[in-house]
């Protein structure tokens, strides 16, 4: 008679599923799905647990952002309910990798962050999100300078006279 290598496993959650333990030898597949059941969640909570540090992360992150945020007198970001909280752990990660590379109190860290307080759109920091920790002062002074010529472009078109 074969010996069944699907075993249903009663996981610690209290969920089943059925796993096929076809790797294990055939006589410690039954001693292993107990084994299993005990020390695991099936995989739905498995996942879930998996989200929810990563909530716990990104909301760490976030407190350590608005922190920063503070000290460096940046302005809240513009942006969808959504954007904003991304936005905001994206420009603390960009800047405190920023600074790190330029030193925090060389006149590069100084200007890096006149410069952030320049750029509220949320969508462009989650466009740089990615950027290297050496590219950061470029890529954020080049863009408080398109900043400005937007910001100069539009009063010269709101202008009536
Ligand atoms: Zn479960």
């Amino acid at each position: 008679m074969a010996i069944a290598t699907k075993y249903k496993i009663n996981f610690s959650c209290g969920h089943a599923e059925t796993k096929d333990l076809g790797t294990t030898p055939a006589g410690k597949r039954a001693s292993k799905a107990r084994w299993m059941g005990e020390k695991y969640t099936c995989s739905k909570c498995f996942k879930a647990a998996d989200q929810k540090d990563l909530d716990k992360l990104n909301a760490q992150t976030l407190v350590e952002a608005e922190v920063f945020e503070q000290e460096h007198e940046l302005p809240e970001l513009q942006g969808s309910e959504k954007q904003v909280p991304w936005a905001t752990r994206v420009r603390y990660q960009l800047l405190s990798d920023g600074l790190d590379e330029v030193g925090h109190d060389s006149p590069d860290a100084q200007e890096l962050i006149v410069a952030a307080q320049t750029i509220t759109r949320c969508g462009w920091w989650i466009d740089y999100k990615d950027a290297d920790p050496g590219e950061v002062f470029e890529v954020v002074t080049t863009g408080a300078v398109k900043v400005k010529e937007q910001a100069e472009n539009h009063v010269d078109s709101e202008n009536p006279f």
